[in-house]
C-alpha cells in the first residue's frame, strides 16, 4: 500500500477472481463461463464494429437497449446496459444504499456483494442460509434494508421460485430488491415479468454466462423507469460510455440468436444431469442446481483436498476458504467430453486416495 492511499479504503478486502492461469491447457471449470463460443452473428458484428473504434461509442445504448427491450416486451426506459453485470451491482449499491440505508444479503452468495458495501461504506447484514443452503424467505421480510439476492444463488444453485420473491417484494414495499439474474437461463424463473407489478424490483442479469459473452463484459437492469433513470444518473456520473463499441455490437448479434443461446442452454442442462448422476456414483452430495454449475462435497475427501488434486491433473474448479463450504466445490458444467474427463479424472483421484 502507498502512503497516498485514502484511509477510508485501507482496510478493503476486494474481490478475488477465479484463477485464469498461463502455466498449462487446464479444463476450466472454475468461473462459471460457457464452454461455446460467442454466437457467429456476435463475433461478426464485432469484428465489424471494430472498424470505427476511432468514435465514442453510443452512450445511450439505443439500439442495444432497444433489442433487449424488445426480448422482454418492456420500453428501452426500463433497461439499462452496464459493464458486466457487476457494475450493475455496483451502481444499486451507490443509487440505493447508504448509511441509512444498510444492505442485507445472504452469508452463502455472491462475494461482491460484501465488497461494493465495503467499498461505499454501506452497512450490511448477513442471512445465514438454512442448513441445507436454501434461503429462509421470512429473513428477508422484515428489514429496513436494500436486499440483494441471486436468483439462483451462488455458490450453491438453488433457486426460489418466483412467488417466494414476490412474498419478499410484498414485504419491501419502501426499499428496493435487487435479484441477481446471472445464472437465470439454466433453469430458474425470472422476475422480469413483475417489473412492471413491483416499483421497488431491480433484476439484474449478465451476457457473460448463457450468452457466451464472459470476455466482451456486458451486464444490464431491468426495473421501473423511475429505478433505472436513477441508475442512469449513477452511469453518467460514473462512466458514461461504459459499453465499448465492440461490445454493443455483439449484444446486438447474441440477442438476434436466441435460439444458439436456447441451444447451448439446453445442452448445459443436460451436461449438468450427467454430470451430477456421475458425481452421485462417486460418493458426492451434490446440491439440485439451477445454474451452470454444481455444487459438490465428498463424503470421505475434504474439498480442498479434491480441488488440489483435480488441479495437478489438469482440471480448475472453485473452491471457496469460507468454514462453511469448505466441503465443496463449485464446478462449472462444460461440454460433454469436458464432463466426461471429469468423471474419469474423479474415479482415479478417488481410486488413488481412499
Ligand atoms: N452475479 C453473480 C451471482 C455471479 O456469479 C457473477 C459472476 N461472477 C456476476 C453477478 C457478475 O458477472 P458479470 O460481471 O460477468 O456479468
Amino acid at each position: 500500500m502507498s502512503r497516498f492511499f485514502s484511509a477510508a479504503r485501507a482496510a478493503l478486502v476486494p474481490y478475488t477472481p477465479g484463477e485464469q492461469p498461463k502455466d498449462m491447457r487446464y479444463i476450466k471449470l472454475n468461473t462459471n463461463e460457457s464452454p461455446f463460443p460467442p454466437s457467429e452473428k456476435a463475433q461478426k458484428m464485432a469484428a465489424e464494429a471494430a472498424s470505427f473504434l476511432q468514435l465514442y461509442p453510443d452512450p445511450t445504448c439505443s439500439a442495444l437497449h432497444k433489442a433487449l427491450a424488445d426480448l422482454y416486451g418492456l420500453a428501452p426506459e426500463e433497461v439499462l446496459c452496464t459493464n458486466g453485470s457487476d457494475e450493475i451491482l455496483n451502481f444499486a449499491f451507490m443509487a440505493f444504499c447508504d448509511a441509512k440505508t444498510p444492505a442485507v444479503f445472504a452469508d452463502i452468495t455472491y462475494g461482491f456483494y460484501e465488497v461494493f458495501a465495503d467499498l461505499h461504506g454501506v452497512p450490511y447484514q448477513k442471512k445465514p442460509l438454512c442448513e441445507d443452503f436454501s434461503i429462509n424467505i421470512e429473513d428477508y421480510c422484515q428489514n429496513n434494508a436494500t436486499i440483494f439476492l441471486a436468483n439462483p444463488n451462488a455458490p450453491t444453485g438453488i433457486a426460489l421460485k418466483r412467488e417466494q420473491i414476490e412474498r419478499i417484494l410484498q414485504a419491501n414495499p419502501d426499499h428496493v430488491v435487487v435479484i441477481d439474474e446471472a445464472y437465470v437461463d439454466f433453469g430458474a424463473e425470472s422476475c422480469v415479468p413483475l417489473v412492471r407489478a413491483y416499483d421497488n424490483l431491480l433484476v439484474t442479469q449478465t451476457f457473460s454466462k448463457s450468452r457466451s459473452m464472459a470476455g466482451a463484459r456486458l451486464g444490464c437492469g431491468i426495473a421501473s423507469r423511475a429505478l433505472i433513470a436513477d441508475l442512469n444518473t449513477i452511469k453518467y456520473a460514473t462512466n458514461p460510455y461504459n459499453i465499448n463499441a465492440m461490445t454493443m455490437a455483439a449484444g446486438l448479434g447474441v440477442l438476434a440468436d436466441e435460439a444458439y443461446t436456447q441451444k447451448n442452454c439446453k445442452a448445459i442442462i443436460e451436461n449438468r444431469v450427467y454430470m451430477t448422476a456421475e458425481l452421485q456414483k462417486l460418493g458426492f452430495t451434490v446440491i439440485p442446481s439451477s445454474t451452470n454449475f454444481v455444487f459438490a462435497a465428498h463424503k470421505q475427501v475434504p474439498g480442498s483436498e479434491i480441488y488440489r488434486r483435480l488441479r495437478e491433473n489438469g482440471i480448475l474448479v472453485r473452491h471457496f476458504d469460507n468454514p462453511r463450504i469448505t466441503a465443496y466445490n463449485r464446478i462449472t458444467i462444460g461440454t460433454r467430453a469436458d464432463m466426461e474427463t471429469l468423471a474419469a479424472t474423479m474415479r482415479k483421484i478417488l481410486e488413488e486416495t481412499l
